[in-house]
């Protein structure tokens, strides 16, 4: 008998130089999420065959050509661009590059075992870089923010998991001392390419920003899951104060939302869409409440060492300038509030 494989192996043409190769799915009744964090990624997933469990998933979630290198996620890989004609623009670039042998789309194409039964850490690293780079080779302006957006984090999620799980180097290209030296060898070329976690976070974010930015306010479920996207990642890096404000964003958008569809339910406009949004609103609120509660609190503890010595600077003024000058320094809301009435019960207790 075969030995069971939760790959399903299936024949593509490269949407970008038509050579044909074998890319592979797995299959998903297999594996199911256990322990999601906060911002999307799994961090452990439950496999029905236990056989499998060091297998990760999101390894094979970019398609890569052998060819050309290509690299993109699997709709695109069959066919189903959406990007208006974007990555047309894109091949041009790419075919050229890829058949110079020192350019960096052949020589960081080259480091991803394509052959292999299952890929390193450091194969999926590669390819996710590289569909990064591809996107990048479209001028600012005509980049897709969601696929940037998902390709940053998705390799942040990378980065992680080859520290915490202390995954080591599978194959070290030639003249390098480790996979991450042969990554940084790429920066003299490309200032940005994302070589750790937090940097590949930080891109991911603005790219996040970016979808919000552009939006057309359509899709407020769309747009709140962004924005619990970014406070999550806002938080594991430690930026606790701008979470804090994203988390009022978040509780402002939601409200807003409730109002036209409560206004809309009223007036017996899309009456079970509406009484949808409201339902999702309200638990949106809910949510964001307990959350700004959570975070003000952290913030406060770290602002108040800083924000003390701020008002001891201040000589003697009153609360209200208290609140002004605090405010004026950027200290956070809950900070500003919170210290001036400090200062006047004691102000009180002294007169
Ligand atoms: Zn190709």
């Amino acid at each position: 008998m075969a030995k069971e494989t939760p790959f399903v192996p299936v024949k593509v043409k490269c949407p970008f130089c038509e050579a044909e190769s074998v890319q592979r799915y797995i299959k998903s009744r297999m594996y199911q999420p256990e322990i999601v964090e906060e911002d999307s990624h799994v961090a452990t997933y439950k496999w029905e065959n236990p056989e499998f469990v060091h297998i990760r998933p999101n390894f094979y979630h970019i398609w890569h050509c052998p060819n050309c290198h290509f690299c993109d996620e699997t709709e695109t890989f069959r066919g189903e661009d959406k990007s208006g004609g974007k990555q047309e623009l894109i091949r041009e670039k790419l075919l050229i590059y890829s058949r110079m042998p020192n350019s960096f789309i052949a020589r960081l194409g080259a480091a991803i075992d394509f052959g292999k039964d299952e890929y390193s850490v450091d194969s999926a690293l590669a390819a996710h870089i590289l569909a990064i780079y591809e996107q990048e080779l479209l001028s600012p302006n005509m980049r897709q923010f969601n696929k940037l957006a998902r390709f940053y984090l998705r390799t942040a999620w990378l980065f992680r998991e080859k520290r915490d799980l202390s995954l080591m180097d599978a194959s070290i290209p030639g003249g390098f001392e480790s996979f991450q030296a042969f990554l940084e060898s790429f920066k003299a070329e490309w200032p940005g390419v994302p070589l750790e976690e937090r940097a590949a976070l930080e891109t991911a974010l603005l790219r996040y920003q970016d979808i919000l930015n552009h939006s057309s306010n359509t899709d407020v479920k769309f747009e709140i899951n962004v924005m619990n996207l970014i406070i999550a990642m806002l938080r594991r890096m430690g930026r606790n104060a701008e979470a804090l404000r994203a988390v009022r964003g978040v509780f402002s958008t939601a409200a807003k939302a409730r109002q036209s569809a409560r206004a809309a339910v009223q007036k017996g406009v899309n009456v079970a869409q509406n009484q949808g949004i409201l339902n999702f609103a309200a638990g949106v609120i809910d949510k964001s409440t307990a959350l700004a509660e959570e975070l003000g609190e952290i913030v406060f503890k770290e602002e108040l060492p800083a924000a003390r010595e701020a008002v001891l600077k201040m000589g003697p003024v009153d609360a209200k300038t208290v609140l002004d000058k605090l405010r004026e320094q950027k200290f956070s809301d809950i900070t500003c509030r919170r210290l001036s009435k400090m200062f006047e019960k004691q102000a009180q207790t002294k007169k």
